[in-house]
């Protein structure tokens, strides 16, 4: 087996098939060191999000999977939590739940919409709920937080710690990793011609090559379109104080966000710091991938900016700041797929949601390769052997994904505006009473 990308796909899909058949010849070939990619960077929120809409997800695929899908996400983030433990990985991970803040009266009504939704979808009380008063208090609190929507289905890692672990742990599987090994291509198998990727040192034949490459797809050769590269950015600030924790909560490492429609994410790390992050860095044109666009000090500032909005009494500074790509599908969906003719296998578009679904991604394409006759409740899964369709050509792309961006920014000025014009109201009312 080779597997192209040592992030926390290509890393768990090496540990999966391991586990089922410790005789297999696994090698993982990475062009930097495992965990460079999105899964060393990430906001570290292992939870059971999916990126489509669970309207959207029951409208394509049918009640039945949606519940299947809802309860293999949920039971993969506590799942993780437990196969780390037994790995001996010290992924600081703590399951305290994410917390979706409303700090407006739309976010209000938009996210006590959603609960109810969701009440109607299936989901229970326990499963995702609405808070307010002292219950927002026993979590967590942000400024001008009117409530917020909670879910307890989300654990805070240490994404690198997970992902350099991981990669322990494969070795002493038996899996071979070879990193700073750079593929230029991934040949199909064809008749009794096993599939071969190729690298810059030397070429590996193999009965199926995973490609786990992710948010660096469109790198390689007629790849250009499978998903977009989308660059998410984050900073963080220096360990906080005691007493500004004791202020503000998050005892429990709730991870959490607003609902904005220009995605933010947060958590509080093992040593006391804020991790904060956020979309808004523009997509790059050709589905470029170059590190550069690693850093980009516009976006870094309103990342700042919105931080200390949030935190008002934080006082600490911003000692790190990095970015990095994640895979946007066409569809919105993650795929995992495997071609028994060619020995091509491939799993990702996971947008902002990869650290639990690469693991559940994995764990399909493990049974998928080894016992292919077989159904699991991971290959039952309705993204499981699907590939989603081809993003347009340029400069279709660009246009549509960057006017995406800058309507999600538009929208939100819009509803800072009208949240500051019906507070100003409210005010207005109370004076004249
Ligand atoms: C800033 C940021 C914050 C995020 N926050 C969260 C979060 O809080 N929760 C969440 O669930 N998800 C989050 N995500 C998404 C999540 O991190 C990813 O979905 C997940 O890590 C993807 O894992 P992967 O192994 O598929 O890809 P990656 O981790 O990107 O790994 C791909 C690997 O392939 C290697 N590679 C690429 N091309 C080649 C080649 N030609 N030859 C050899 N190797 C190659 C790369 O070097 C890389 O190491 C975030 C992403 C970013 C960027």
């Amino acid at each position: 087996m080779a597997i192209v990308g040592g992030g926390f796909t290509g890393l768990w899909t090496a540990r999966e098939l391991l586990r089922r058949d410790p005789t297999l010849r696994v090698a993982v070939l990475e062009k930097e060191v495992c965990g460079f990619g999105a899964s060393g960077r990430n906001a570290g929120w292992a939870s059971g999000l999916f990126p489509m809409s669970n309207a959207s997800v029951i409208r394509r695929y049918g009640r039945e999977s949606f519940d299947h899908q809802r309860r293999v996400l949920q039971d993969a983030v506590v799942d993780l939590g437990a196969s780390t433990r037994n790995d001996g990985i010290d992924a600081r991970y703590v399951r305290g739940g994410t917390m979706n803040f409303a700090r407006s009266d739309i976010q209000v009504a938009r996210l006590t919409e959603e609960v109810a939704a969701a009440r109607e979808e299936g989901i229970a009380d326990h499963d995702l709920e609405w808070i307010d008063g002292a219950d927002l208090d026993a979590h967590g609190r942000v400024a001008g937080a009117l409530g917020a929507s909670f879910s307890p289905h989300c654990a805070r890692i240490d994404p690198a710690r997970l992902v350099r672990g991981l990669s322990d742990a494969d070795e002493h599987l038996g899996a071979m990793i070879f990193e700073y090994t750079t593929v230029t291509r991934i040949v199909p198998g064809r008749n009794d011609r096993r599939a071969e990727v190729i690298t810059v040192g030397a070429n590996v034949h193999a009965d199926f090559v995973v490609r786990a490459t992710e948010g660096f797809t469109t790198t390689l050769p007629r790849e250009r379109r499978t998903v977009v590269p989308l660059y998410s950015l984050m900073i963080a600030t220096e360990p906080l104080s005691k007493k500004f924790w004791d202020d503000v909560g998050f005892a429990h490492y709730e991870t959490f966000a607003d609902d904005r429609h220009l995605i933010i994410y947060g958590q509080r790390t093992h040593d006391d710091r804020i991790a904060f992050g956020g979309r808004g860095a523009p997509y790059h044109f050709g589905s470029s991938v170059e590190a550069r666009f690693d850093e980009n000090h516009k976006v870094f500032a309103k990342l700042e900016a919105t931080l200390r909005e949030l935190f008002p009494t934080m006082e600490g500074a911003i000692t790190h700041a990095w970015g990095g790509p994640l895979a946007l599908p066409r569809d919105h969906s993650p795929f995992v797929a495997v071609d028994y003719d060619s020995g091509m296998a491939s799993a990702g578009g996971y947008t902002g949601d990869g650290v639990v679904l690469s693991r559940v991604a994995a764990t399909a394409l493990a049974d998928l390769i080894t016992s292919p006759d077989t159904e699991s409740e991971f290959t039952r899964l309705p993204f499981v052997q699907r590939l989603g369709r081809k993003w347009e050509f340029e400069p279709f792309r660009w246009i549509g994904i960057n006017a995406g961006l800058s309507l999600a920014t538009w929208a939100d000025r819009v509803e800072t505006r009208r949240a500051r014009v019906s507070r100003a109201s409210r005010w207005l009312d109370r004076l004249v009473d």
